[in-house]
């Protein structure tokens, strides 16, 4: 997709999120996903700026500053959305932004898709959801995702009947650092070598977990050959 839309895409063996035991031999832990180096919005630029030329032709239409507080129903179905338009905002991209109302609406559809992101910011929620099976969560953490993704769609969906799955699947790192000059509260930065972080002592030996323990995703993906942690998959 990216590469259609001018970007130059590498398959990345071994960042893919493992799904098999820890024990499987390497190269069955081995995902490939097509990924492009780099990050930021130099990424997405290129579909937001092909969504932005639609919307001029009234296929799509975006409610910025929109927040949406509920799902409206026709008997089982969902048929729309109400919530509350917010005051008009300049805070800086990622940076927590007026919740102020103005106003509210609702809108109608004939399917609604609820795509309002995750919990990374909401570390009260990451701690409720946390999976057991990577046994107690850190007494502190640090965020690598802005306020807002907060995960209070998800409850409200859940409040009115939506069924949720999967919400101890997790992706934390554990090689985050605290950003000196943070955007958002305890912007945390993540170190992000390619292809792949290996923890090394003073003598060159490798860390224990949970520097590489398959709470995260990368470590998981090269300790195929170590000793492995106690639990025996990863989300
Ligand atoms: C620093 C950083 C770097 C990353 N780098 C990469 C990378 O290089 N490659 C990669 O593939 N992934 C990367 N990711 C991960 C990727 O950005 C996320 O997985 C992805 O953005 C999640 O998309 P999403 O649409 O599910 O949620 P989001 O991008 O969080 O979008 C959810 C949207 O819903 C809106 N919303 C939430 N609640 C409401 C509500 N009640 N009413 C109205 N709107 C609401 C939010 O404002 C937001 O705009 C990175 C993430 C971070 C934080």
């Amino acid at each position: 997709m990216a590469a259609g839309a001018g970007r130059e895409v590498h398959l990345a063996r071994g960042l893919g999120r493992a799904r098999r035991p820890h024990r499987t031999r390497p190269r069955q832990l081995r995902a490939e996903v097509p990924r492009t180096w780099g990050t930021g919005t130099g990424i997405s630029d290129p579909f937001v700026a092909k969504a932005r030329a639609v919307a001029e032709s009234v296929l799509v239409r975006f409610a910025f500053r929109h927040q949406i507080d509920g799902l409206l129903f026709d008997g089982d179905q969902v048929t729309g959305v109400l919530g509350t338009a917010l005051e008009p905002e300049a805070a800086r991209r990622g940076a927590p932004s007026s919740r102020s109302p103005v106003g509210s609406f609702e809108l109608r559809a004939q399917a609604v898709v609820i795509a309002t992101g995750g919990i990374g910011g909401n570390h009260e929620q990451v701690r409720k959801w946390w999976p057991s099976r990577l046994g107690t969560p850190p007494q502190k953490m640090i965020a690598g995702v802005p306020e807002y993704v907060n995960g209070r769609m998800l409850d409200i969906a859940t409040d009115q009947g939506v069924r949720l799955m999967n919400r101890d699947q997790m992706w934390h790192c554990t090689e985050g650092l605290q950003n000196w000059d943070p955007v958002w509260p305890d912007h945390a930065i993540r170190i992000f070598p390619g292809p792949s972080s290996v923890w090394l002592d003073a003598r060159g030996r490798q860390l224990p977990a949970p520097g590489r323990c398959r709470n995260s995703w990368i470590t998981a993906t090269t300790s195929s050959s170590r000793t492995p942690c106690p639990s025996s998959s990863m989300g």
